[in-house]
């Protein structure tokens, strides 16, 4: 990704009523963008997709459970909360052309340097993890070639309410792998590293998560830092939904006991989802699985994490699932997230398999999906076609699918 911001004023962050404004010119006569914008405007309107970006930066807001929950009020005019925040309205083409090479931008998958199938090379760290191991072999590799000094990634627990932590062993990534597919508060765990001894820090990020770094690296408040220089790599997720703790568990809990359950994945081209436990595998029906999904993740435009240096998601082959599901889809976006691949390429922590024909034409035509699906729930919500709450009407990718 590109450094040294010296200007700070290029963040187009939209005010409310999506009316352009620039931050540092405000007085006090204009709009506020603070707790209480945030609130009305995010947490109120069931906009809060938890990843903790309001938290840590000040003591008002935590993420309790998979929730958002504010401590205390607080009456400034300019709240890191709200400028962070990747539901607040956000110029997001401001922010892609800024962070990426505007040559491999593409309005469905944003920036594309490389797409490659790929896995961990060795199949104990494969067996860790929820695909092919890609991520976790990546993130331990940039711990070990001190490209990264912490690692932020989350960790799962037998209640599911999953947390985030930071690591400095390679051995402590690979060992929380797999996905837990309800949201964890990954930027405030980040927000609390990059406050403390952390200089160098790599994240792994859904694509809501990695939206809220790209907010925080366009520094949208001059003089009010969030330590967002030490971010050196986003590992992003791909991401079709994240559950509700509270409905999901509820659901599973009518199958097996919580604490049987090891993990879960959904196969692509099917109506169900595995739900992994203890004595077998257990089918739930995509329906079911759909009435506890997140609402917020129903006006989510982005299913490969279009702000990482390298997203990766699972892999579409024509052999069985069961080989399918040891390899991952891999986008390369940024100059670092190259880098790193090629390192990982050389040194063999990685093995790739041929790139079948039609495969990136597939991941295009589901990330159009995902984005006209949000872009109807959103105007559905807002009930004006000219209002898309948190996105700009005239961003280019918006009506490319708005077309
Ligand atoms: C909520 C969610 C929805 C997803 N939806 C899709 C989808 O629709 N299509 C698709 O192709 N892939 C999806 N994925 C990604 C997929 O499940 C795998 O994470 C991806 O294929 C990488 O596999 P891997 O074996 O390389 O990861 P691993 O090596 O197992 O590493 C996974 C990493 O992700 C971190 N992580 C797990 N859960 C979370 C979380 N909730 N928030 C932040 N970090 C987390 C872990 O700590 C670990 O570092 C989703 C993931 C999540 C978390
Ligand atoms: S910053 Fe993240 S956690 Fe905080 S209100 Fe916004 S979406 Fe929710
Ligand atoms: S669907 Fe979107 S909002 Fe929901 S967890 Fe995934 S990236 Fe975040």
């Amino acid at each position: 990704m590109k450094s040294g911001y010296q200007d700070l004023i290029i963040i187009g962050i939209n005010q409310v009523g999506l009316k352009r404004g620039r931050l540092e010119k405000m007085d006090d006569q204009e709009q506020s963008l603070g707790q209480k914008e945030l609130r009305e405007g995010v947490l109120d309107a069931h906009l809060c997709v938890g990843c903790g970006a309001c938290a840590y930066l000040c003591p008002y807001q935590v993420i309790y459970k998979d929730q958002t929950i504010i401590l205390h009020d607080c009456d400034l005019k300019q709240g890191r909360c709200y400028a962070f925040c990747p539901r607040t309205p956000t110029d997001y083409d401001a922010a892609r052309r800024r962070l990426f090479d505007e040559k491999d931008l593409t309005p469905e998958l944003g920036p594309v340097k490389g797409f490659y199938i790929a896995r961990a090379k060795s199949k104990a760290d494969r067996k860790k993890a929820q695909h092919g191991g890609t991520v976790s072999a990546l993130m331990a590799l940039a711990l070990e070639e001190g490209i990264i000094d912490t690692a932020v990634v989350a960790e799962g627990e037998a209640d599911f309410l999953h947390h985030s932590v930071a690591v400095n062993d390679p051995k402590e990534v690979k060992k929380r792998g797999k996905s837990k597919f309800i949201v964890s508060p990954t930027v405030a765990q980040f927000n609390k590293a990059a406050a403390g001894e952390a200089q160098k820090i790599g994240v792994v990020a859904t694509p809501c998560q990695a939206q809220a770094f790209a907010k925080m690296r366009m520094k949208p408040i001059a003089g009010k830092e969030s330590n967002i220089d030490k971010l050196q790599l986003v590992i992003g997720l791909f991401c079709g939904w994240a559950l509700n703790w509270r409905s999901f568990t509820e659901l599973l809990s009518r199958s097996t006991p919580l604490k049987t359950i090891t993990g879960m994945d959904k196969p692509p081209g099917t109506q169900t989802v595995e739900i992994f436990t203890k004595s077998g595998t257990i089918s739930l029906s995509v329906d079911d699985i759909d009435k506890c999904v997140r609402e917020a993740c129903r006006y989510c435009i982005d299913s490969t994490a279009e702000f990482a240096d390298i997203s990766v998601g699972s892999a579409r082959l024509p052999e069985s699932w069961d080989e399918t599901k040891t390899w991952n889809q891999v986008i390369v976006r940024s100059e670092s997230g190259q880098r790193l691949m090629e390192r990982a390429r050389a040194k063999g922590i990685l093995e790739f398999h041929d790139v079948p024909e039609g495969n990136f034409a597939e991941l295009k035509k589901a990330a159009v999906e995902k984005k006209k699906g949000a872009l109807g729930q959103i105007i559905k919500k807002s009930g004006d076609s000219n209002n898309l709450i948190y996105l700009d009407r005239n961003d280019p990718v918006v009506k490319a699918m708005m077309g």
